[in-house]
């Protein structure tokens, strides 16, 4: 099995459920079902493909995301991992399928505004920290006044180092 067919398969999945909105029990994120709640659509796509594909390891008590599942079980290209991951986080974000795969394939960068304003961490700039093996590149815009942008999964956040 290889990613082409389980971007493949996501994209079928969105075009019968488009507004379908993942909701976890708790807020994690799933590959299997879980209390009477279906998994995420990485875990339903590679399952329609491979109805025995193993997602024991990546469950919690180690909450994995969808990065570790692609790099360790599938061929692909970094853009197509690209593409999954930003699909991954927005579907964690309560977005219904279809704007999630519109907001990936798009590739925006994924803008976090200003980390000064933030009064918790972005799911996404999480994500990063626990999953993303990317480089953060700054970008001077002013002086004091620095835009990060990482080379892998495609956040981008702004830092205000005057004060
Ligand atoms: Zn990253």
């Amino acid at each position: 099995m290889n990613l082409t067919q389980v971007i493949r398969e996501v994209r079928k999945l969105v075009k019968e459920r488009p507004d379908f909105v993942y909701k976890s029990p708790d807020c994690q994120c799933y590959y299997i079902s879980v209390a009477n709640c279906e998994p995420c659509i990485f875990g339903q796509a590679i399952r329609n493909l491979d109805p025995d594909f193993d997602f024991s390891r990546y469950m919690p008590p180690k909450f994995c995301g969808i990065k570790k599942v692609i790099e360790e079980n599938f061929t692909y290209t970094k853009k197509q991992l690209l593409w999954c991951m930003k699909v991954q986080f927005k579907q964690d974000l309560d977005v219904r399928w279809l704007d999630c795969i519109d907001i990936a394939d798009r590739e925006k960068p994924i803008n976090l505004g200003y980390m000064n304003g933030w009064e918790e961490n972005p799911v996404e700039y999480d994500e990063h920290v626990k999953y993303c093996s990317g480089k953060m590149v700054r970008t001077k815009v002013v002086s004091c006044l620095n835009d990060y942008k990482c080379n892998e999964c495609g956040i981008v956040y702004r830092v205000d180092s005057s004060d």
